[in-house]
């Protein structure tokens, strides 16, 4: 590892492989309080990427920016029974404040249902006022004992959408818009092929009555949950007491819907598209989708770094995010593998020679191509279709990656072989002790009941019972 850029191989040891990566490639260091993560300027540039790209789909969609405080009377989470019974283990809970000890213990905020629930009682009385379309930038916290950066830590960031309706048709349809929403930013942004489903009763949110998820395949075969998006029913509205008057004047609860995508969508780039080099970050979320190496000493050097420099503007005028690696003290190899553990999708390499034939040469982070010489002059006009045509073949080499590792089985030695290398399409009983039973045996667990899933009965993987959900589940192991 003679400079430094070496991660353990992910066939390896997957898990080494990711916690090295995440450091090396300067996205994260680990915070002073256990579980907690620094987003290092490079990682939080990946992250305001996709949180501009969400953002302004929640808001093309009627949705309002809002912001609600961070620390929770701790009563509030009491008063949605199966909600606070499934939060109570992960919450940081402040007793003292201002040198005494509080009257009412304050919950620093795992999730916002119950604030924003008491504001929506105060804000809507009229039919009028519905729907009521909120979303929140903010961190939450929620106290964990086994962190991984991205995917698992005690304070991650999100953004949580809170919205209520006159009916349950109506807040369905907001729950699947969020849905449709996750699925577009996955595929098109971060180039996760996820598939949509519902969750089963077993994985359900704490206090919804149906929550539905988007659930990317890991180049290790595991499954991450990406984003989910849940029907309260009136759940939440009976607990805080959210009401209207209807047009006909009678007095009804509103039917409320959450929905969030976090940081740790991050992970899911990460552990989607990288490789033994390093991360391989789509286009469309690469802080720099092209970096410029300037080769050369003394004064040919000078020449090849005014030259990068005069193509880095043209490319910044042509619409691209593009980068000079002007660090004259390092070698050029060591500059491109550099490059390439950090997942820039395309490197310019710029020699005194190539300058001479008005040539510069390009390198892709991945593919068959090999390097190419291209014509200086054309460069930023072809660059923005040379980064679309990466961002779709990424996206065909990760739905080719999943199709291959999602197998139908109708046996339970199948299922096992599946979902330890991938994912297994299985007919389940929908009973939460055969979930369990499978759980143990399998370490898999129900990722979800895919929407687009073809219609289809029989009998239980994993106990013989007739199926439920009329189709296939998918099963996995997952993060
Ligand atoms: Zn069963």
């Amino acid at each position: 590892m003679a400079d430094d850029h070496g991660v353990t191989p992910q066939s390896e040891d997957f898990s080494a492989w990711y916690n090295e990566l995440v450091a090396k490639a300067q996205l994260v260091d680990r915070g002073p309080a256990k579980g907690t993560m620094v987003i290092r300027p490079y990682g939080y540039r990946l992250w305001e990427l996709l949180q501009g790209e969400l953002d302004r789909r929640i808001k093309d969609t009627g949705h309002e920016n809002a912001y609600f405080p961070l620390l929770i009377p701790e009563s509030y989470l009491r008063r949605e029974a199966q909600h606070v019974e499934g939060f109570s283990p992960e919450l940081a809970v402040v007793t003292h404040a201002g040198g005494k000890e509080l009257e009412e213990p304050l919950v620093v905020r795992p999730t916002s249902e119950t604030v924003i629930g008491e504001m929506m009682a105060r804000w809507i009385s009229s039919h009028r006022d519905l729907p009521l379309l909120l979303n929140q930038w903010a961190n939450v916290v929620r106290w964990e004992l086994r962190p991984r950066m991205f995917l698992r830590t005690t304070e991650f960031l999100w953004q949580e959408g809170h919205t209520a309706h006159a009916d349950a048709a109506d807040a369905m349809r907001e729950t699947m818009l969020a849905l449709d929403l996750y699925t577009e930013v996955a595929r098109d942004i971060a180039a996760i092929p996820v598939v949509a489903g519902e969750k089963t009763a077993g994985e359900r949110f704490a206090g919804a009555v149906r929550t539905f998820t988007i659930e990317g395949m890991m180049r290790d075969g595991k499954a991450l949950q990406a984003g989910t998006s849940h029907y309260m029913g009136t759940n939440f509205a009976a607990a805080f007491d959210i009401h209207y008057t209807s047009a006909a004047g009678r007095l009804e609860l509103c039917h409320t819907t959450s929905w969030g995508m976090s940081t740790r969508m991050i992970g899911g780039v990460i552990m989607t598209h990288g490789d033994d080099k390093g991360l391989v970050l789509p286009p469309r979320l690469a802080p720099y989708q092209v970096v410029i190496v300037p080769i050369g000493r003394g004064e040919q050097g000078e020449r090849t770094l005014a030259a990068a420099r005069d193509l880095a503007a043209r490319l910044t005028a042509a619409g691209v995010r593009a980068h000079v690696d002007d660090r004259a003290q390092l070698s050029p190899g060591f500059r491109f593998n550099d490059w390439e553990l950090r997942g820039v999708p395309i490197r310019l390499e710029l020699g005194p020679r190539d300058l001479e034939s008005d040539t510069v040469v390009m390198a892709r982070r991945l593919g068959e191509e090999g390097k190419q010489s291209l014509p200086l002059a054309a460069v930023p006009a072809s660059m923005p279709g040379i980064l679309a045509e990466f961002q779709e073949f990424l996206l065909r080499r990760a739905t080719a990656f999943r199709d291959e590792r999602t197998t139908p089985v109708g046996t339970w030695e199948s299922f096992t072989a599946a979902v330890g290398s991938g994912w297994a399409l299985a007919l389940h009983c929908g009973k939460p002790s055969c979930e369990d039973d499978i759980k143990a045996r399998a370490a898999a667990t129900p990722r979800c009941v895919p929407l687009d899933g073809a219609a289809e009965t029989g009998t239980c993987v994993r106990c013989g019972e007739p199926s439920a959900y009329g189709k296939r589940v998918v099963f996995g192991r997952s993060y």
